[in-house]
């Protein structure tokens, strides 16, 4: 058995920043500045160094004071990106420089982000690191939808899965699996493998009429909403041009009608 520590109090004002030499892997959400977390944006106003993915949009990355250093470490399935041990090279060099670092990833840097790994890497290294959770896609995308991921009469287990890794289809996913238990499966980095995916879930008994919602950059302004079966939900979203980054949502959820979003 083993107890953890308790977290102290954060005193009146005094949020804390990274420190000299440390990183703090930071969740920047889905997109909407809105949507950060508090520690997150203190984190941003106190580093001298932030290290982000593609998709953290620039109205995020002006929170940080404008003479921090900035450093595009973008991860962008399809296109040319750093690779993860320069990633934490990277990070590394920085904090034995006494840099106050973020590394700012999309959503939750532990959901499929990759955070496990650079958290894993700064610990090998010796570095002193915080992690500040984040508002993960697969959530904001639906709430932004106006569906609630979940609902008293549709589901009561909610499913994240990824669509691919960095070598393409993600090989370990037991998709019929996922079919058959997963009630309402929300699915990243899925729009490439869209078509596949769907056939293996409607071989495995899902409906071909079964409701699919696909929300593209969601919670920012170029955010789109597809509503689709899983017959076809590839075809559709290629006709609505919709690709990445987008969540894609199979089940049978409830749609609040209106806005449902904060206005800008
Ligand atoms: N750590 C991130 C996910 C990283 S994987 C998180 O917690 O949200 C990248 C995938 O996340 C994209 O391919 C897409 O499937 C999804 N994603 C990230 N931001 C998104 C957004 N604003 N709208 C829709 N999907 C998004």
């Amino acid at each position: 058995m083993s107890t953890d520590q308790t977290i102290p109090p954060h005193p009146e004002g005094a949020w804390p920043a990274p420190a000299a030499g440390e990183v703090w892997l930071v969740g920047a959400g889905p997109g909407d500045p809105g949507l950060l977390t508090l520690h997150a944006l203190n984190a941003l106003r106190g580093a001298d160094a932030v290290v982000h993915d593609a998709l953290v949009s620039d109205d995020i990355l002006a929170l940080a004071p404008p003479e921090a250093e900035r450093i595009s470490a973008g991860k962008r399935g399809g296109r040319p990106s750093a690779k993860q041990a320069d990633i934490t090279s990277t990070l590394v060099r920085l904090a034995r420089e006494g840099r106050r670092i973020v590394r700012l990833k999309g959503g939750d840097p532990f959901i499929f982000g990759r955070g496990g790994e650079e958290a894993e890497g700064l610990q090998s290294a010796g570095v002193p690191f915080r992690i500040v959770p984040g508002i993960t896609a697969g959530v904001a995308g639906l709430a932004f939808a106006g569906v609630p991921a979940t609902h008293r009469d549709v589901n009561q287990a909610l499913t994240f899965v990824t669509g691919h890794d960095q070598h393409g289809r993600a090989p370990s996913v037991d998709w019929a699996a996922i079919a058959r238990g997963g009630q309402v499966v929300v699915i990243y980095m899925g729009m490439r493998h869209l078509e596949e995916i769907a056939a293996e879930m409607i071989a495995a008994g899902r409906k071909a009429d079964e409701p699919v919602l696909i929300v593209r950059e969601a919670t920012t302004p170029r955010q789109l909403i597809l509503e689709t079966t899983l017959a076809a939900a590839a075809a559709d979203a290629a006709r609505a041009g919709i690709d990445a980054p987008a969540i894609i949502c199979v089940g049978p959820v409830r749609r609040l009608a209106g806005e449902v979003a904060p206005g800008r």
